[in-house]
């Protein structure tokens, strides 16, 4: 099963404001900041206000609100950020075997130079 909510998660202690982070979007749903080790021009991380683990908690356990909210979010960091017209990718690592570092649900978005073709 799914590790519960870890509340002194580092991603947790940046929605409470306790640790500093470069913002690059916020709404009622979601909160985008820049990655402290970037993997491209713009690596952003995109991350509910709600304490979820995983994509796997998120998919299971968010209302609809949160879900449909989370994902426009996502869609509109990509466009502010300059993102939309030259393509960028979204990934998210889950679990020990998905490389997932922080237990709170997070979208990467990488862009700005060619990311050429990777799956897995
Ligand atoms: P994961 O492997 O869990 O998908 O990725 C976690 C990401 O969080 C990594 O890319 C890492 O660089 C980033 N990260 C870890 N700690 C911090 C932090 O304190 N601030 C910011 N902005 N990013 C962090």
């Amino acid at each position: 099963g799914l590790p519960p909510y870890d509340e002194t998660n580092i991603f947790a202690r940046i929605l409470r404001g306790e640790i500093p982070s470069r913002r690059a979007y916020e709404d009622e749903f979601a909160v985008a900041f820049h990655d402290i080790n970037p993997q491209a021009p713009v690596h952003v991380l995109v991350i509910p206000r709600g304490a979820y683990v995983s994509i796997a908690d998120f998919s299971a356990s968010a209302s609809e609100a949160e879900i449909v909210g989370f994902w426009r979010a996502v869609g509109h960091v990509a466009k502010e950020l300059g993102l939309e017209a030259q393509g960028y990718r979204a990934l998210t690592n889950m679990g020990p075997q998905g490389g997932q570092e922080v237990p709170h649900f997070h979208v990467h978005l990488f862009g700005g130079r060619p990311l050429g073709r990777m799956i897995g």
